[in-house]
């Protein structure tokens, strides 16, 4: 497990809004750790809540909301 104040996380900005189902964190910007990478050949990174640093953190999108309200 990754030490939330490790120096290696980052923030990355995102034109989508982004909800955390550990925490409720709702945000446009997602955080990255250089030693997480989803996809080693293009080099794309897993994506963590920015707050708690949870995987559980997964864009929000219009109809998913309004499904989860009802
Ligand atoms: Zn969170």
């Amino acid at each position: 497990m990754t030490r939330n104040d490790d120096e290696s996380w980052y923030t990355i900005e995102s034109d989508e809004l982004s909800q955390c189902f550990s925490c409720g964190h709702q945000s446009y910007e997602h955080a990255e750790h250089d030693d997480l990478i989803a996809d080693k050949e293009t080099g794309e990174h897993d994506v963590f809540c920015p707050k708690c640093k949870s995987d559980l953190y997964f864009i929000a999108e219009e109809d998913e909301r309004d499904w989860i309200d009802e």
